[in-house]
């Protein structure tokens, strides 16, 4: 059983680390960006209301995420566990999520914080080339990530849940150490 969250800057390697991990522990990576990105390109009603947030580096309304995720935390798949990947990014989600997992009896393991310093988010960030990676929509995303997002790492913190892992280091040597967390 693997319950995790893993937290972080956007260009801190969540996304990667946390699909290499799922793998391994063999439970759903449930990443909301990749949920809401194929919402998008399916046009569908929850995409049409998220593109212009997401094009625009803001983050989407909670009310159209915490349905998401209530919903996809309810499938199956979860029993086994899942990796939680930008989610949650305010603390009004991370409260919404305790009272949730509380409800389904599912308590999260600990909280992984990637912690990576900000020219290599830059680097990381511009070299990608996804359709919010233009400059400007690279540094308001990481404005919103420093007043929305980064007081959950208190959140989690005082709650003895945060695990931090030097996310600074090569993908290998990061995902070296989550494993090691993991298998403890
Ligand atoms: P990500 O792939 O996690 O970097 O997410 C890409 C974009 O999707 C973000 O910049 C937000 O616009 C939106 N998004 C993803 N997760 C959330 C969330 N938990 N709350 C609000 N917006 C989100």
């Amino acid at each position: 059983m693997t319950r995790l969250i893993f937290l972080g800057p956007p260009g801190a390697g969540k996304g990667t680390q946390a699909a290499l991990l799922a793998k391994e522990c063999e439970v759903p990576h449930i990443s909301t960006g990749y949920i809401l990105r194929s919402a998008v390109t399916a046009g569908s009603e929850l995409g049409q209301k998220a593109d212009q947030y997401m094009s625009a580096g803001e983050l989407v309304p909670d009310d159209l995420i915490l349905d998401l995720i209530q919903e996809r935390l309810s499938q199956a798949d979860t029993e086994k566990g899942w990796l939680l990947d930008g989610f949650p990014r305010t603390v009004p989600q991370a409260e919404f999520l305790q009272k949730l997992l509380d409800q389904i009896e599912q308590p999260v393991d600990f909280v992984v914080n990637l912690d990576v310093e900000n020219d290599v988010i830059l680097a990381r960030l511009l070299q990608r080339g996804r359709k919010d990676d233009e400059e400007s929509v690279i540094l308001h995303r990481l404005e919103v990530y420093r007043k929305q997002t980064e007081p959950l790492i208190d959140f989690y913190r005082s709650r003895q849940q945060l695990v931090s892992v030097d996310g600074n280091q090569t993908m290998e040597a990061v995902y070296a150490d989550l494993k090691r967390l993991v298998m403890e």
